[in-house]
């Protein structure tokens, strides 16, 4: 692991100071925005236009359904030039692409299953949840192992100070299990309530899990174990196909072409 001792304690430093600050939704969504934009700057990001119009056109139908305030929220989407088989959500309605995610969300319901769960994370307000818990510092070193580890195969020096830096702040660390849990859930009823077939989130999750059987994407490594997720999603499974139901009855159906 490239990590020298200073830059360990600095970010166990920051990760304090925010901390025992406690911030407010406020400061946080305006944290997320700043380092959205300099992600979008510094890290490639794809020339795809077809792609781009894709991914906007699964968000849009699926924010479509969220309440209010958050179907009127600003909602930003980029598409990271990057093969890992990751997506992110930040505070303010941020979502992040890399596009190594298509290699296991391989149709367009397994896809909405992705942006379900990363919108959820938004929804549920898990940024601001996870920068005002205790844990965090512990939480700021496994991240920044994460996020600059060889196997990330993120590029060039300025993309893993980046990151880091981001990861200082709280705004990337990986949700707990808890949050994670009810992303699953939450995400599973947006995208039913939107005419994507929540049924195929299950073969999402053994994609990720088979993915993750030569080198593992980040994207598990910060998620509940594959088995327990995919019991869990069954259990909600009847609760999100009348939802999935409803919106094909009222004529519903996401036109979004990849
Ligand atoms: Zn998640």
């Amino acid at each position: 692991m490239l990590m020298p001792s200073l830059r360990v304690s600095m970010a166990v430093f920051i990760a304090v100071l925010v901390v025992s600050a406690c911030v407010s939704r406020g400061d946080v969504e305006s944290m997320s925005a700043t380092e959205f934009q300099k992600m979008r700057t510094e890290i490639p990001v794809t020339r795809d236009v077809a792609l781009l119009a894709y991914v906007n056109c699964v968000v849009r139908d699926i924010v479509a359904e969220l309440p209010e305030p958050y179907r009127t929220m600003n909602w930003e989407v980029e598409v990271f030039d990057n093969d890992s088989a990751n997506a992110f959500a930040m505070a303010g309605g941020k979502i992040g692409i890399f596009v190594g995610i298509f290699t296991v969300a391989q149709t367009n319901d397994q896809f909405a299953a992705v942006i379900g769960h990363e919108i959820a994370h938004v929804t549920q307000d898990h940024t601001v949840e996870r920068i005002n818990r205790a844990q965090v510092t512990g939480g700021v070193i496994s991240v920044t192992s994460i996020l600059v580890g060889d196997q990330t195969g993120l590029g060039t020096a300025g993309t893993q100070s980046l990151l880091e830096s981001t990861a200082e702040l709280g705004l990337l660390l990986p949700f707990g299990r808890k949050q994670e849990s009810e992303a699953d859930l939450e995400g599973l009823d947006f995208m039913a309530s939107a005419g994507f077939d929540p049924r195929a989130s299950i073969q999402l999750w053994k994609n990720m899990a088979n993915a993750a059987e030569g080198a593992p994407p980040e994207f598990l490594s910060t998620h509940p174990s594959s088995d327990t997720r995919i019991g869990d999603l069954i259990s909600h499974m009847p609760e999100a196909l009348n939802y999935y139901n409803e919106a094909i009855a009222s004529g519903k159906q996401p036109r979004c072409q990849k």
